[in-house]
C-alpha cells in the first residue's frame, strides 16, 4: 500500500486502532479503503471473473453490501442491530466508534465471509487501566 487514504492517517483512526491486534487493524483498513476481499475488489484487481455477491448474486458485492444490505447475513445482522440500535445502518459509524467495534467483529466473524484472509479477527485488547 502506497497511497494511503488520507483519512487512515487522522488521529481518530490512530486512537480507535490503538488497542487493536495487528488483523484487526489490517480488516478495519480494508473496510475503510473498500479493499476487503470481496468480489467487487477481488473482480477490479483481476482475481476473479465476477463482482457479484456470491451469496445473494443479485448485485455487485461491495464492503456496504457485505455489511448493510446483503440478505444472506440477515440473522447476524439482526444481532448487531439489537446490540447498536439504528446506527448499524451507518457504515462510518460502525467502523469508527469503538462501541461498535466488538460488535461488528463478531458480525464478520459470524459471516464466515473474511475468514481465508482474516481468519478469526481478535477482538481490541482491553485498555490498560
Ligand atoms: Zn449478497
Amino acid at each position: 500500500m502506497n497511497r494511503l487514504d488520507p483519512e487512515l492517517l487522522q488521529r481518530s483512526f490512530v486512537k480507535l486502532t490503538a488497542t487493536f491486534p495487528k488483523r484487526l487493524t489490517s480488516l478495519y483498513i480494508s473496510l475503510r479503503t473498500g479493499h476487503a476481499p470481496l468480489n467487487k475488489y477481488l473482480h477490479r484487481i483481476g482475481k476473479i471473473e465476477s463482482p457479484q455477491c456470491p451469496q445473494c448474486q443479485r448485485t455487485e458485492e461491495t464492503v456496504h453490501h457485505f455489511l448493510l444490505s446483503c440478505p444472506f447475513y440477515q440473522r447476524e445482522r439482526r444481532i448487531l442491530t439489537n446490540a447498536l440500535g439504528r446506527k448499524t445502518s451507518s457504515i462510518s459509524f460502525l467502523l469508527t466508534d469503538p462501541n461498535a467495534t466488538p460488535h461488528l467483529v463478531r458480525y464478520i466473524n459470524a459471516s464466515d465471509r473474511l475468514k481465508t484472509t482474516f481468519s478469526e479477527v481478535p477482538l481490541p485488547r482491553k485498555p490498560p487501566d
